[in-house]
């Protein structure tokens, strides 16, 4: 079975070796755990390519590679990322580019991903799900959205407009009424001037009726983007990830997507809680890779 190499660009960037859709061996971090994304939020667009292939040659360790994935936060398109909220440095960055001129292991085809996308992908294949369509939201700084099999086009999901009040205008991209404007945890700071999100979402159980209606809109806002997609792409499973999934209360999220989802073949999509990891999106950066390399050889 060909090796391929899956790396993860989120908080830090994780690289591992990745056979037959499991991982070998352990996952390499940079920078290490426990420091922040100041690091790569403080680097120049070169210098985190070039850290990406020193990481990748490290994993790779000499070893044949028969294609490198990566997943990167931000509107990926051609191996160019044309923009990325959280690293504002990378916009118009030929990131594929610059790791396929490398030598060595990273001669291998190289393709870039939306980090959502390779956690999609990452969910498929370390479920059995390879064949089936896996949808998820990864609800961290932003709101991503992530689809399994990958294909082509944008998916700004987290950009979905869910609501019309003009007032809804916290979204980091500067567009009215966005999902990530309600979920996204920068917004949520800056809607709540005086309260952390942790605060809010404990505000709520126990009654606060601000942070209780505030939990009601999240879930809405977030049934509705979903509804939206089900309304294009059909139902199926949704997962959700990210450090702000444990404040999503799945009984409530299925009773408003099934207000909003009415249709009889558009029934029956399930949603799942699961933990952000690392090895989830590293596999499926390099699936990924893999199913593209596969296609066009
Ligand atoms: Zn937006």
């Amino acid at each position: 079975m060909p090796k391929t190499v899956g790396v993860l660009v989120m908080e830090h960037i994780a690289v591992g070796l990745v056979e037959d859709n499991k991982l070998v061996g352990s996952i390499q971090l940079y920078p290490e755990r426990g420091t922040s994304l100041d690091a790569l939020q403080a680097m120049p667009a070169e210098g985190i390519g070039e850290c990406i292939r020193q990481q990748i040659t490290a994993v790779a360790k000499g070893e044949k590679i028969h294609a490198i994935g990566l997943g990167f936060p931000g509107v990926i398109r051609n191996g160019v990322v044309e923009d990325s909220p959280n690293l504002h440095q990378v916009k118009g960055f030929y990131l594929q580019a610059a790791l396929s001129s490398s030598q060595g292991a990273a001669a291998a085809p190289v393709r870039v991903f939306n980090d959502a996308d390779a956690m999609a992908a990452g969910i498929a294949a370390t479920r059995g799900k390879l064949h089936k369509l896996i949808r998820v939201w990864t609800l961290g700084n932003g709101v991503g959205f992530g689809r399994y099999p990958w294909s082509e086009g944008v998916w700004e999901g987290g950009h979905s407009v869910v609501t019309l009040d003009p007032k809804e205008k916290f979204c980091g991209c500067g567009g009215l009424g966005h999902l990530e404007g309600i979920l996204g945890h920068r917004s949520i700071r800056l809607r709540f001037m005086d309260l952390e999100p942790d605060e809010v979402f404990a505000n709520a159980r126990t009654g606060d009726a601000r942070c209780s209606e505030f939990l009601t809109l999240c879930h809405r806002a977030l049934a509705a983007a979903t509804a939206t997609s089900i309304h294009m792409d059909g139902p199926g499973q949704f997962y959700i990830t990210g450090p702000n999934a444990k404040f999503i209360d799945i009984g409530l999220l299925d009773r408003y997507v099934h207000e909003m989802v009415k249709m009889s073949p558009l029934q029956g999509s399930r949603f799942e809680v699961i933990p952000t990891s690392d090895e989830v999106g590293v596999i499926g950066a390099a699936v990924n890779a893999e199913r593209a390399a596969s296609a066009t050889t």
